[in-house]
């Protein structure tokens, strides 16, 4: 009879023992429970070739792969979905959150604020990363990120940052590599996992409960005050539309809303207020529709809304630019400008999470 390759009995017994030792430990076995599983085990689970690399090296004198593979096996890659160009790149984390860094902060931001962003541009993928047990990219499931911002985050690769930037390129690139490397595998955690570390333009004075716009409840997406913001151009907007304009838009979002420019300012009524003060819900006409409806249908800033009207045309002013939740981009510029860190900038802004470095 041949004799087939098949493992060895001592193999067989010594896989059987670490399952049952594995199982034992309560250690996670299905996808569900590896997403629940701590942050540091998923962790040590991917770590585990570059662990076994040092251990070799120690051994044997020499290692499994050179350190140049070593320190690119140890670096965590993202699957990025480039909408633009409608391909998958794998790019290393640092790499990827200087480019949404540039893409989603002023460069001239002062760079204690562009530690900020860094940080929470590096913990909003790796959030969203598959390999540290998140859901990957709304668009396409198969990635961890994509390139539209308002799906994941923006991003600016190299050309876009030198059109963007122009004859400061070399200065804006080296203040926004900066504050990548002074953060270096720094992000927000909550209880071990990876944050959602949600973030906008300019909130007005005050964030926004994170339930009031996307119905979920996040014990650090509260509403804070968000002080030194007024001097920035997105901190107060106005829009004024003729009653038809006004009429016409809001027909055409709500069709069963049944609104006349005669009697648009009286078929105008705010409902309910959110705990920040910006519009929960409003009547218009007969249909009720919630704030972030309002403002998309009248492509307004911000859902802190106010209006008045005349007898022939209706202003919406508006404070503030973006949802409102999380941080606030001119606000931590503000902070910054007083001289907080960017760590305490970050605990104002996402209180009770933790900055945490992944090994
Ligand atoms: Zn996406």
């Amino acid at each position: 009879m041949q004799k087939q390759n098949l493992p060895s009995v001592r193999t067989c017994l010594l896989l059987l023992i670490l399952s049952t030792v594995w199982l034992l430990l309560g250690a996670p076995l299905t996808p569900d429970q590896w997403r629940s599983a701590p942050l540091e085990l998923r962790q040590s689970m991917l770590q585990l070739p570059v662990r076994m690399h040092y251990i070799f090296s120690r051994w044997y004198g020499t290692g499994l792969f050179s350190s140049a593979q070593a320190e690119a096996i140890s670096t965590p890659i993202l699957r990025v979905w480039n909408t633009e160009q409608r391909r998958v790149q794998l790019l290393p984390l640092e790499e990827y959150v200087q480019c949404a860094l540039a893409a989603e902060m002023p460069a001239h931001y002062d760079p204690q604020a562009l530690r900020c962003q860094a940080v929470t541009a590096r913990t909003y993928a790796l959030h969203a990363s598959l390999l540290y047990g998140g859901n990957g990219c709304d668009t396409v499931a198969s990635c961890d990120v994509c390139t539209n911002s308002s799906c994941c985050q923006a991003y600016a690769d190299k050309e876009l940052q030198q059109s963007q930037w122009g004859a400061e390129y070399s200065l804006f690139h080296k203040r926004t590599s900066d504050a990548v490397h002074a953060t270096e595998g720094l992000i927000l955690t909550y209880e071990g996992l990876p944050a959602l570390p949600l973030y906008h333009a300019c909130s007005g004075g005050l964030t926004e409960n994170v339930q009031e716009v996307f119905s979920q409840s996040l014990p650090y997406l509260i509403s804070v005050e968000s002080p030194g913001e007024e001097a920035a151009s997105t901190y107060s907007d106005h829009v004024v539309y003729t009653l038809e304009e006004a009429c016409t838009r809001l027909r055409s979002a709500f069709p069963e809303c049944g609104v006349e420019p005669d009697s648009l300012a009286s078929q105008l009524r705010l409902q309910t207020a959110t705990s920040s003060g910006r519009v929960g819900t409003v009547l218009i006409g007969s249909a009720l529709v919630s704030g972030r409806e309002l403002r998309a249908a009248l492509d307004l800033r911000s859902t802190y809304i106010t209006w008045e009207a005349d007898n022939r045309t209706i202003t919406f002013r508006t404070k503030g630019y973006g949802h409102g939740v999380g941080m606030s981009q001119v606000g931590a510029q503000a902070m910054a400008a007083e001289g907080y860190s960017f760590a305490e900038i970050l605990q104002h802004y996402y209180p009770g999470t933790c900055l945490t470095r992944i090994p």
